[in-house]
């Protein structure tokens, strides 16, 4: 009589998370690919292995600084001045990339390399840019860009409190900023302020440590973005030369919108980075954790949430995909970046609070590295414009009509 056998079956290789689900990354030219597989293998061998343990001590890893200026991409989609250049797509993919893997580095260098050189380069003159750029693009100075204030936040543009007073070559500046990242260890900072002679908000580079009269305090008890060191700026009659004001463009408040559209629409591409990192942490825990003697990848209910994750990670992508051709074809207006960030922001707190319930208690340690990423979400949905300001001003675009008040 035969004996039956019964066939074991072997476990079969799991496939690996697929972040880029609709392989929107391949527009990408190969020395651009390259250049973010560089991006990559850096956030994951170096930032990966220590950035928890710095986001629960509030802290910054200096450590870190001297192999990442080594990547040579402060500055990228600059042409020129010593920076490196590269396409729109490129810059978010990066600013993807970083946010992947943690969303408070992709702020320190979007700070710096977004919204401090960008000020410099879409406002400075050319002496500025010349003297400025390539020192930033080195990393041997780190910008800060100090726009918001105590009392003002959203209303900045017509409520900004802070003062600019000139005196023959010398610019007197007086007032304080809250919220700036990189401000209590960095080098220079774009303060914005209110000139007091014709009401005009204008640009000027201060240098923090040889300014008298400029001090910083580090904000404490953050629950988001706690790598970022953020700070609140006091100026006391603070002396700049006219040589330090951002003279290249309009001297009005368009001069900081003109950066902030450009860095907004940065943000978007983080925020869905930051959805990534979420989801792929979430994804790999939901293969590996059993219940019931299952994985609980295996569950219907289990895997419903990772699909909305990953609907939500390719409806943003797509979106900020055609943002960047918009802005590469010089198109993209303060609406089209004011959407994408309102969007993405607004999926990514879904994105990651599904991550954080797909993995039951451990979702809320950060060990698992969704936390993290859970906290870090809140305060992008906010920072540069928070989210009904961005549908405020996609409201006035669709409907002819103002609701700012
Ligand atoms: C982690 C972090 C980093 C930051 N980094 C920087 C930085 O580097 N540089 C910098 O300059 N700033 C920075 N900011 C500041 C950020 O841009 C501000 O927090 C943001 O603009 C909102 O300002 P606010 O916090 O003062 O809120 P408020 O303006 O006081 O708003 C409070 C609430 O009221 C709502 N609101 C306000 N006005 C209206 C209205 N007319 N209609 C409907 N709703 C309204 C807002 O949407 C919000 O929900 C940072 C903030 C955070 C949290």
């Amino acid at each position: 009589m035969a004996t039956e056998r019964k066939e074991i079956k072997q476990p079969k290789a799991l496939p690996a998370p697929n972040v880029d689900f609709y392989e929107f990354a391949a527009d990408l030219p190969a020395e651009e690919m390259a250049i973010i597989k560089k991006v990559r293998e850096y956030m994951e061998t170096k930032v990966q292995p220590i950035i928890n343990k710095y986001w629960v001590e509030d802290s910054f890893p200096f450590e870190l600084l001297p192999s990442f200026k080594e990547l040579g991409i402060a500055g990228s989609g600059i042409d020129g001045y010593g920076c490196p250049g590269g396409s729109p797509l490129l810059v978010g993919l990066m600013a993807m990339e970083i946010a992947r893997t943690d969303t408070s580095f992709a702020t320190f260098f979007g700070v710096h390399s977004g919204l401090a050189m960008g000020s410099i380069y879409l406002n400075g003159t050319e002496e500025q840019k010349q003297k400025w750029l390539p020192l930033m693009a080195r990393m041997e100075k780190i910008g800060c860009f100090g726009l918001t204030e105590p009392l003002v936040g959203s209303g900045t543009a017509g409520g900004m409190t802070t003062t600019a007073k000139r005196e023959g070559d010398t610019w007197i500046l007086n007032g304080q900023k809250r919220w700036i990242g990189n401000a209590p260890w960095c080098d220079i900072s774009i303060i914005w302020a209110r000139d007091v002679a014709d009401n005009q908000v204008k640009g000027f580079i201060v240098e923090n440590k040889a300014t008298p009269g400029f001090s910083v305090e580090k904000m404490q008890n953050k629950i988001a973005l706690k790598v970022v060191q953020n700070g609140q700026i006091t100026m006391d009659n603070c002396r700049v030369p006219e040589a330090n004001r951002l003279s290249g463009a309009t001297g009005t408040f368009k001069d900081a919108a003109h950066v902030l559209r450009g860095t907004r629409h940065l943000s978007a591409w983080e925020i869905t980075g930051t959805q990534m990192g979420a989801y792929e942490n979430a994804l790999k825990y939901a293969q590996e954790r059993l219940q019931f003697g299952k994985p609980i990848g295996s569950f219907q209910l289990i895997q419903e949430l990772l699909a909305k994750m990953l609907g939500n990670i390719v409806a943003c992508q797509c979106m900020i995909a055609r943002t960047v051709q918009l802005e590469a074809e010089g198109k993209l207006s303060d609406a089209h970046a004011a959407l994408a960030k309102a969007f993405c922001t607004s999926k990514a707190r879904e994105t990651v609070s599904w991550a954080r319930e797909s993995m039951g208690g451990n979702g809320i340690l950060v060990d698992y590295n969704v936390a993290r990423h859970f906290a870090d979400a809140e305060a992008i949905y906010s920072y540069e414009g928070t989210y009904q300001m961005q549908t405020l001003i996609v409201g006035k675009a669709i409907t002819g009509f103002s609701a700012f008040v």
